[in-house]
């Protein structure tokens, strides 16, 4: 049996390990144009700040290939010949297969605007956007390291793909950058913005909406989190859009509808699109750009599976869309081995949680938050002491359905569990301690009595419809 799998993330290495440890003897292919190894994309921020090696984002050993007898094409996959049974790569013979899963993630939304092509100009998707990006700010690597082969795959790329390195505006002009800017409000944006505050820069932080990233965030939410921004210098713009990017041979000027600035570093955070163009004209069925697979994550031709960032998966509100998040494509990559073993497995993902830090801010959110549930209600506590932390219960029908906190360690576990176990808010507001995760240096929450017992408020805000995936996707 010969499996192929394209993409070599977090779902493609979950799944070729799935399938390997079921299967001995089967030939299994995986093409990858970006990385030699499987690393964590989540990690790249801390390879940036210097905090991490290279090799140390990689979870495996290096040898893992080799090991479980991986045969490895670092190589773009250019189409797909559905009938034939082959997917073609550029600059190689087409490989064939027997069952193929597709796990080629997301490539970042590329620029709007004019100028957008200038040195200078960038990403922060990518292990070739972290080479440029580290190139830009550091003059060379962060950690004192380069990735294995980061060049391999460029006779075998081509100009346009997510992969291709970008040419350094801090090169061309001879200076580092000294009014670096990040346009998008949202995850990848917010990280762009601490690692250049790492470097001693003093980012502007240009944001469409009004305020920081609303798909998650309540307006009292993320109006404490563009204040943290703002004692760490970052020049935080609400309500502006940007027009275009200025410059001769490089990067000089970003015009918005509110003015033009000087501007000699740029990373356009402004979402991440299904990695798919490559897929056209293959008749597979795509949504959006997100590959339509079904409860089994199998695509609409036969023996074809997706997998990750990339498959448009069935959502709680009916609709199909990539879920973008890194523990479902791993949860999504082993039920996609096993259905390449032939097994008849189901991907249902659960109730969703998410973690994160927003600067120095622990994010953590579970369940229904943010989607506008018909007849939902929020109850909301801001604490101001030692601790500053927000907490935001969602109902509906008297039960519990999300949490959105900030300011404090959670565990999901345990939010979780109280969602799928009904529990009322008095009930969750008693043993809320019992989810805290930092009880040794952190005094536990303590709710006044008159806070517990406040009205209930609608929807906190309102999201147009059409922009309702849940809180963690990424931008
Ligand atoms: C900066 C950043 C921070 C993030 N932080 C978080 C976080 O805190 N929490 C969280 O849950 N998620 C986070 N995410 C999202 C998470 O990383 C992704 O959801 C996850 O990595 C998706 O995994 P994947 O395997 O589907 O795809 P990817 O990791 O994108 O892997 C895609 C693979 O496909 C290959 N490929 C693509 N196209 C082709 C082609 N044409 N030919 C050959 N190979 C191809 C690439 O070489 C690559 O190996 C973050 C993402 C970014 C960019």
């Amino acid at each position: 049996m010969r499996i192929v799998i394209i993409g070599n993330g977090v779902a493609g290495i979950e799944a070729a390990i799935t399938v390997r440890n079921r299967e001995p003897d089967w030939d299994i292919t995986i093409i990858s144009e970006e990385s030699d190894h499987f690393f964590s994309r989540t990690a790249l921020m801390w390879v940036m700040s210097g905090q991490l090696s290279h090799r140390c984002i990689e979870p495996h050993e290096r040898d893992l290939y080799a090991r479980m007898g991986f045969r490895r094409v670092r190589a773009r996959a250019t189409g797909l010949d559905a009938e034939a049974r082959t997917v073609s790569v550029s600059g190689g013979e087409p490989v064939a297969y027997d069952r193929l899963l597709i796990a080629c993630g997301s490539r970042p939304r590329p620029s709007p605007w004019s100028g957008g092509d200038l040195p200078g100009v960038g990403h922060f998707v990518t292990m070739q956007d972290l080479e440029w990006l580290e190139r830009e700010v550091h003059g060379g690597p962060s950690h004192g390291g380069r990735p294995p082969n980061p060049d391999a795959h460029v006779e075998r790329s081509e100009v346009g793909s997510p992969y291709w390195p970008r040419e350094v505006g801090a090169t061309k002009r001879g200076r580092r950058p000294e009014r670096p800017a990040v346009i998008g409000g949202g995850l990848i944006g917010i990280e762009a913005v601490e690692v250049l505050v790492h470097a001693g820069l003093r980012p502007k932080f240009l944001i469409r909406e009004d305020w920081f990233w609303p798909i998650a965030l309540d307006e009292a939410e993320s109006t404490w989190i563009s204040e943290r921004m703002r004692e760490h210098g970052v020049d935080v713009r609400l309500g502006e859009n940007v027009e275009a990017f200025e410059g001769g041979g490089a990067l000089e000027a970003l015009v918005t509808d509110q003015g033009r600035y000087d501007c000699d570093l740029c990373v356009i955070a402004i979402g991440v699109v299904p990695n798919t163009e490559w897929l056209a004209g293959s008749g597979l069925e795509l949504e959006r750009g997100g590959i339509v697979v079904d409860e089994g994550l199998g695509a609409s031709a036969d023996g074809v599976f997706a997998a990750g960032d990339c498959a448009a998966v069935r959502w709680v509100d009916g609709g199909r869309r990539p879920e973008q998040l890194w523990y479902t494509a791993r949860d999504q990559g082993r039920v996609a081995g096993r259905r390449l073993c032939g097994d008849r497995a189901v991907y249902d993902r659960g109730t969703w949680y998410n973690s994160a830090k927003l600067m120095d801010i622990e994010y953590t959110t579970a369940g229904l938050v943010s989607m506008n549930v018909e007849g939902e209600q929020n109850w909301f506590h801001e604490e101001r002491g030692p601790v500053r932390s927000t907490t935001r219960i969602v109902l509906e029908g008297g039960r519990v359905i999300g949490f959105n906190l900030l300011g404090r360690r959670w565990d999901h576990a345990v939010l979780i569990r109280w969602i799928e176990e009904h529990r009322s808010l008095e009930y969750v507001l008693a043993h809320l301690n019992e989810a805290a995760f930092d009880t040794e240096l952190v005094p536990p929450l303590v709710i006044p009595e008159r806070a517990k017992k406040q009205e209930l408020s609608g929807v906190a805000f309102s999201v147009a419809p059409g922009h309702m995936p849940a809180p963690a996707v990424r931008g």
